[in-house]
């Protein structure tokens, strides 16, 4: 079976800032013991396990705010590439924590926006998906009422701004470029002189356009991703939806089905932007290997 390798997959500038930044921090004698990360540093539970073995230990499950809340007075805290909001900034700084800010240019660059446009007198419809720390974050630099989250066409219908409201659109960096086309032209529809500022960052976009097109040459695209990573979703959705191709999102190689590929001739490969490189690879040097004579079928598909 032939394995086309999709460029560029894999690691973004923003994620390999985080993890440097983390690692610099675990080395660093001076820095005052224990070190946490507030939630997944990146989303990928490998990227998780090797900070662990630097004896920096992430807390997961809850808002920021309650994650800081389990934070022992005189520890230290690094925020994540995905941002916090101010209130989780304020917090930490109120309890003298020492902190160190992972977040991605990218992402600072929206809550930027955000608070300018608030500034001006504008409210903002932000499209995102519901549940994510990004989302958190940014919306966390407009004061409540001023700011909406919307992740489906259902939840512009629900919008309640009065029709000569002053709005900006703006977006989460990592979603889908062609729902958040469509999510922008419902909001347009009902509030035509939104401003629409696309925040979606070029290494999400990069990955979403190669892997469509690589699409097009191959039977099946493999994602290699964590099942909570947004960028890695997206890139499987984006092959079903707009290349029309199957996709499947692995984590590791452990995640491989040999039956997948029985009938295939070409698969692709594309990675998230929190993917380690050498889980890819691993991915990818399983499939070049994969022969079907190794794997007998199984009773249900002879
Ligand atoms: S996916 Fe984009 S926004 Fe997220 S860390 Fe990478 S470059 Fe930054």
């Amino acid at each position: 079976m032939e394995v086309l390798k999709i460029t560029p997959r894999g690691y973004c500038y923003g994620v390999v800032d985080a993890m440097t930044m983390a690692k610099r921090v675990a080395r660093d004698p001076n820095v005052p013991r224990p070190i946490f990360v507030l939630g997944q540093i990146v989303h990928n539970q490998h990227a998780v396990e090797d900070l662990e073995s630097l004896d920096i230990r992430t807390l997961d499950g809850g808002s920021r705010v309650d994650l800081l809340d389990q934070v022992p007075d005189g520890a230290t805290v690094i925020f994540t590439a995905h941002g916090v909001s101010p209130e989780v900034k304020h917090r930490a700084r109120q309890r003298r924590l020492n902190t160190f800010d992972a977040t991605c240019p990218d992402v600072t660059k929206t809550h930027t926006l955000i608070l300018e446009k608030v500034r001006d007198g504008y409210s903002i419809i932000y499209i995102g998906t519901k549940g994510h720390p990004e989302p958190e974050g940014a919306m966390g630099e407009a004061p409540p009422g001023r700011i909406e989250l919307v992740s489906t066409l259902d939840d512009v219908a629900l919008l309640s701004f009065a029709p000569h409201t002053p709005l900006a659109i703006t977006t989460q960096t990592t979603l889908s470029q062609w729902d958040t086309a469509d999510l922008i032209d419902a909001v347009q529809e009902r509030y035509p002189n939104a401003e629409v500022h696309n925040e979606i960052c070029l290494a999400t976009q990069m990955r979403q356009e190669a892997a469509v097109k690589a699409a097009q040459d191959v039977d099946m695209v493999v994602v290699v991703g964590d099942r909570r990573s947004n960028n890695s979703n997206r890139l499987v959705e984006v092959v079903e939806k707009v290349a029309h191709k199957p996709a499947v999102r692995v984590g590791s190689v452990e995640d491989l089905n040999p039956d997948w590929f029985r009938s295939m001739d070409r698969v692709a490969v594309t990675a998230g932007s929190s993917t380690p490189t050498q889980v890819t690879r691993g991915v990818i040097q399983w499939l070049e290997a994969y022969d079907p004579a190794n794997y007998p079928k199984p009773a249900s598909l002879t």
